[in-house]
């Protein structure tokens, strides 16, 4: 942890340490291995509260910011990383219920954030990139919305029950409904088979002219696309997080592998060339810490936060997964074994360089914030 945590912040950071650590790392390997969580570790998640982590008071959350966020991603991830990526699709969704919902939308829903998983869709099986491509639709029925569409590669898709999903509501215009997986018409699709972040479930929904009232449109009509780019701001803040923890996860085995195997009748961790490998992995860890954690201070603090959010998903996804590598090769053979875990939580950080919009895209994104700023 490198910020200095508020009172309340460092107890709910014992809190999830404690948690993690016996009910998440035991589990590690047996997430990746069988695809997913065991019910009673989900079941033991929504008890401890960590889904209404950021929900406010009034709608019976507990109202943590979002250093208290990211930091709960942190602790999580640093134990299993696929935990860490459904929180993180979750705290994605109810975000923007939070900031964008009226308020019949936000009574009804947030309190539910607390138990039930919330998902946040954009993507289409014809593209995620670009949004303006979607094909989905809402059409305007009298009172109510009719929504058709089929949305792909959803995180906790399957596995979440309320859905906050872009759809186009003119030729250029893309607007945010809330569905709820009780909704007539609202159909899961196929689930896909992960080459990492294996737990967490990844799959589809297809809306088959699914009525919503008006009170379900998200923000304004139109402000989809803001929505959008606010909910990868907040998930990127948190994808840092998981990154970070990925690194800090292929440290804790590393230091632990390196004092007991020997070579040249010495512990590995004093070959210089495995110092390297440490050192390495402790700067992607550190410098993606940094990244995350000050763009979750600038959100706190009600600054714009996008371009450090953004640089802490590129750089951290990136590093992590050299860190990953590193790992690897300091196990050996055994790093490349699935007797270990550090092969897993390579294949569990090369997601992050697609997810939350792909390192090409942030690249661009990244470019342009800079120019522009010092127009
Ligand atoms: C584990 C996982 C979880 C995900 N979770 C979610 C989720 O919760 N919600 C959701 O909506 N989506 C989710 N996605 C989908 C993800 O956001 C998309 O995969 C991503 O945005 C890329 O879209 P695509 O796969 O359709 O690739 P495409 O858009 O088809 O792009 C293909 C390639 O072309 C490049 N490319 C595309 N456009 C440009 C451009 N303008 N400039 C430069 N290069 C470009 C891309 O970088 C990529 O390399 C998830 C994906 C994964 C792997």
């Amino acid at each position: 942890m490198s910020v200095k945590l508020k009172e309340v912040n460092q107890m709910l950071h014992q809190m999830v340490v404690d948690f993690a650590e016996k009910e998440i790392k035991p589990l590690d390997m047996i997430i990746d291995k069988e695809q997913g969580y065991p019910k009673d570790l989900w079941d033991k998640i929504v008890q401890t509260g960590f889904l209404g982590l950021t929900v406010p008071y009034l709608y019976d959350g507990a109202q943590f910011d979002a250093v208290a966020e990211a930091q709960t991603i942190f602790d999580v991830a640093s134990r299993n990383a696929s935990v860490a990526f459904t929180l993180e699709g979750h705290y994605k969704a109810a975000n923007q219920i939070i900031k964008y919902g009226n308020e019949t939308l936000k009574k009804k829903y947030l309190p539910q954030a607390n138990r039930r998983v919330f998902a946040f869709s954009s993507t289409e099986p014809q593209g995620g990139s670009n949004v303006l491509g979607l094909s989905g639709t809402a059409i305007k029925d009298g009172d109510c919305w009719v929504l058709n569409g089929n949305k792909s590669m959803i995180t906790n898709g399957g596995l979440a029950e309320v859905y906050c999903v872009l759809l186009k509501t003119g030729p250029e215009e893309i607007s945010c409904f809330v569905v709820d997986k009780e909704m007539i018409g609202f159909k899961y699709g196929k689930q896909e088979e992960l080459f990492g972040m294996r737990g967490t479930p990844v799959g589809e929904i297809f809306l088959e002219n699914v009525k919503v009232s008006e009170d379900h449109l998200l923000g304004t009509l139109g402000q989809g696309i803001e929505i959008g780019h606010n909910a990868h701001a907040d998930a990127r803040i948190n994808m840092g997080a998981i990154a970070a923890g990925i690194s800090e996860h292929a440290l804790s085995i590393v230091l632990e592998y390196a004092k007991t195997r020997k070579a040249l009748d010495t512990p590995i961790i004093n070959l210089y060339s495995i110092q390297q490998k440490i050192t390495e992995i402790a700067i992607a860890k550190e410098n993606t810490q940094l990244l995350y954690e000050e763009a979750a201070k600038l959100k706190d603090s009600g600054k714009p936060y996008d371009r450090v959010a953004t640089m802490a998903k590129s750089y951290g996804s990136r590093a992590s997964f050299d860190a990953c590598d590193h790992a690897l090769q300091v196990l050996g053979g055994y790093g490349y074994s699935t007797e270990y875990p550090v092969e897993h939580l390579l294949r569990d950080a090369r997601a992050l360089q697609i997810a939350e919009g792909s390192l090409e895209k942030m690249v661009i994104e990244i470019a342009q914030a800079v120019v522009k700023e010092r127009e």
